[in-house]
């Protein structure tokens, strides 16, 4: 029996378990197979506070996991495969440890960007292919870059992305775009953006030096066409990765835990969400790890409201 379980070892579960081991909580965490969450697959980190000439995503995440492993928090590997929080202790069903059981849980599991599932796309991921502009825009300083998508992901990045690149061209699979009105207007207003609307992707090809561009299908014409570029940037949505809650938990209507404004409290008391899981417009590290710190806190205090509770019952 545990005080507290963290589910998810990116830097909102990292952040949590630092500041809970440090209060003597001794967390439990439990990383999956892929731990230390989407900073892994990106390459250097530039903007997290602190470290002014970057640093690796893996060697950050690794960094914040020795720091919690320094106060006393303990990782176990699994995957979390359900949970019951129908009442106290609250259990998870994890593969290959079986049952656990905590007094709180903190679940920071992320969300994980979605993929084409085009041929060149996995092999070139750091290599010219990206899900993320503000984490990688910076090295397409003077390139060609393709932005893929239609929602307003799709329209910030590529505005942003005019910031570094020469010209930024926009492909979607459709005529129509689905992003917010004003998103797709200050798209169209950019000079450097061009469109290839009704293009469906179908390959990235990478070359010797880096990407040649992205083979297309245009759906008007019936014809394949290569638009060239130095870098694409796949801006095609988020899944959280919230499957293994059963619907135990309150989410939106994509899948996003629903948290109480201004704290991390979910709608079970106890149970506190953190990071990308819970969050669809920031998605930053940084971010994550201040919400980390906000879930350690809530769930210090929820503890400590229990140890009360009890000794006056
Ligand atoms: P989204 O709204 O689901 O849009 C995803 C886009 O990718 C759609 O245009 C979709 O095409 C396209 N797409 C999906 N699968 C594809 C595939 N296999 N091949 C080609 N294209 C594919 O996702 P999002 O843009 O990430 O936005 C998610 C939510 O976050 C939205 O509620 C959005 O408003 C919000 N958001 C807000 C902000 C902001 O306010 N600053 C910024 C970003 C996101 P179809 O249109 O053809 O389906």
């Amino acid at each position: 029996m545990h005080k507290t379980i963290i589910i998810g070892t990116g830097p909102a579960g990292l952040t949590a378990a630092i500041y809970l081991a440090r209060a003597n909580m001794e967390p439990l965490v439990i990383e999956g197979w892929q731990p230390g969450g989407q900073l892994t697959t990106t390459t250097e980190v530039e903007n997290f506070p602190g470290f002014p000439d970057g640093i690796l995503g893996s060697e950050l995440m690794s960094n914040m996991r020795k720091q919690a492993q320094r106060f006393g928090a303990s990782f176990k590997t699994g995957s979390v495969k359900s949970v019951d929080f129908s009442k106290r202790p609250y259990t998870i069903e994890v593969e290959g440890l079986g049952q656990l059981q905590a007094d709180s849980i903190i679940i920071s599991t992320g969300a994980s960007a979605k993929y084409l599932g085009i041929p060149g796309e996995q092999d070139n991921l750091g290599r010219g292919v990206s899900t993320c502009a503000t984490c990688d825009g910076f090295f397409f300083r003077g390139k060609k870059l393709i932005v893929i998508g239609g929602g307003d992901s799709a329209m910030e990045e590529a505005s942003f992305l005019t910031r570094f690149a020469t010209d930024v061209r926009l492909v979607h699979r459709r005529e129509e775009l689905r992003a917010s009105k004003i998103m797709q207007d200050r798209a169209r207003d950019n000079d450097k953006i061009s469109w290839s609307l009704n293009n469906t992707p179908l390959e990235v090809v990478g070359g010797e030096n880096g990407l040649q561009g992205l083979r297309v299908l245009s759906n008007e014409t019936g014809k394949e066409e290569l638009l060239e570029a130095d870098g694409v940037f796949v801006a095609i949505g988020h899944t959280p990765n919230t499957g293994f809650l059963g619907g135990q938990i309150a989410t939106d209507e994509q899948g996003y835990i629903i948290v109480k404004p201004g704290t991390t409290e979910t709608n079970i008391p106890g149970v506190f969400a953190c990071g990308d899981v819970q969050d669809k417009i920031y998605r930053q590290a940084i971010t994550a790890a201040g919400s980390g710190c906000m879930a350690a806190l809530d769930c210090e205090r929820y503890l400590e409201a229990l140890v009360h509770e009890t000794i006056n019952s």
